[in-house]
């Protein structure tokens, strides 16, 4: 049996994260549905870390990734694309890192 992964979703309206096991084999959904309010909540992969609730500056920059194509998936650099870039710790950091990773970014519907 294929080992299941743990995924976090999160929604960007209740500043909520939640998990959910996949076996990635066969089915990843890019979305679930919140079960606080019924929107959107997005599939941010096995890494990410939820800010605390009340920590809006973090979801705002979260948020602002989001728009720009940034779903923490693994953005991976340098000879032999072994290289993972960390992820912006600010909202600072995360204005230009959506700059230099550009062509990284998921096309944004
Ligand atoms: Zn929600």
């Amino acid at each position: 049996m294929p080992t299941p992964y743990n995924m976090a979703f999160a929604c960007l309206s209740c500043c909520k994260s939640f998990k959910r096991e996949f076996n990635l084999a066969k089915e990843c959904p890019a979305k679930l549905t919140c079960p606080d309010c019924g929107g959107a909540a997005h599939n941010f992969g096995r890494d990410f870390k939820a800010p605390k609730r009340s920590d809006k500056r973090q979801w705002d920059k979260i948020r602002f990734l989001f728009d720009h194509g940034f779903r923490f998936q693994k953005i991976r650099v340098g000879s032999g694309h072994h290289d993972v870039v960390p992820y912006p710790e600010t909202m600072d950091e995360a204005r230009e890192f959506v700059v230099k990773y550009k062509k990284y970014a998921a096309h944004v519907d």
